[in-house]
């Protein structure tokens, strides 16, 4: 069964979008059936593989709030054969109000979701900058959760309440939800604020940390407006390689097997 693997941050700007795509864009180009979820309603990573959001009829948003079938729903990227959107729009925005009064609001997601582990090894959900209902049913929905940390001042403000946000969901909605790891965003080298706010994130998480970090890199703030993922602009472009090795680290760390696709070509 596939991972479902939210990518979740309340604070706008830290990469959560840039991660969501390019991680599932590089799980894909690694032959692993990928789905991107667009849970977000400025619909960046809707845009940042393509689509306009102007043109997209069904959302996640009618998945959870009409109960319309997310099978349905689901586009082909066109742009990797094993990438696949389920999309957002705008008015995922009137999700949160419409949810209050269902029974199971904070399932909506799961529901939707589930049912399409069997066919993906992994379900990337890319959150909006809140911690808001439609957050709330992402953390529920997943197995597990990106953090993305911004190297910048303040890195750690916010964190607490994420952490402790994850820790109720834990005990009341989704006892599996695992913290995949915290995910260092915009390193630059040359900065000793960077190097300070990752050696702080280490000591402070130590294991919780992923082994890569994504240093600042201007062809990964380029990719989106072109509407393709970093690995399709500049594929050998220090953006494009962090991204692929923070893939792997994720396939080693869940012992994911290679797609029956890679074997065979390595027997051959
Ligand atoms: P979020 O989804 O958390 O709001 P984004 O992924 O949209 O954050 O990133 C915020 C801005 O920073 C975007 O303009 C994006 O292109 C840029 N950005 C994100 N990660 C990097 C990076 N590693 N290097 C350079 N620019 C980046
Ligand atoms: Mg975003």
């Amino acid at each position: 069964m596939g991972k479902i693997i939210a990518v979740a941050n309340q604070k706008g700007g830290v990469g959560k979008t840039t991660t969501s795509i390019n991680l599932a864009a590089s799980l894909a180009a690694l032959d692993y059936r990928t789905l991107l979820v667009d849970a977000d309603p400025q619909a960046n990573a809707t845009s940042g593989v393509g689509y306009d959001p102007k043109d997209i009829q069904n959302s996640i948003y009618e998945c959870m709030v009409d109960g319309i079938n997310a099978q349905d729903i689901i586009l082909p990227t066109n742009i990797l054969p094993h990438l696949d959107l389920m999309p957002s729009h705008i008015d995922l925005v009137g999700a949160e109000v419409e949810m209050i009064n269902l029974p199971n609001r904070e399932e909506k997601m799961k529901e939707a979701l589930r049912p399409l582990a069997e066919q993906y090894d992994f379900i990337i959900i890319d959150c909006s900058p809140s911690l808001g209902l439609i957050t709330v049913n992402a953390l529920t929905a997943a197995h597990s959760v990106i953090i993305p940390v911004q190297c910048e001042y303040f890195a750690l403000e916010g964190l607490g309440k994420l952490l402790n946000t994850i820790k109720i969901i834990q005990s009341r909605l989704n006892t599996e939800l695992e913290i995949e790891g915290i995910l260092l965003t915009m390193y630059d080298v040359r900065l000793r604020l960077s190097n300070q706010v990752v050696e702080e994130v280490r000591m402070h998480f130590q294991q919780l940390a992923f082994d890569t970090i994504i240093p600042r890199n201007v062809k990964l703030s380029e990719s989106p407006s072109f509407g393709i993922p970093v690995i399709l602009h500049d594929a050998e472009s220090k953006g494009s390689i962090s991204y692929l090795n923070l893939a792997r680290e994720i396939v080693e760390k869940n012992s994911v097997e290679a797609r029956p696709e890679e074997t065979a070509e390595d027997e051959r």
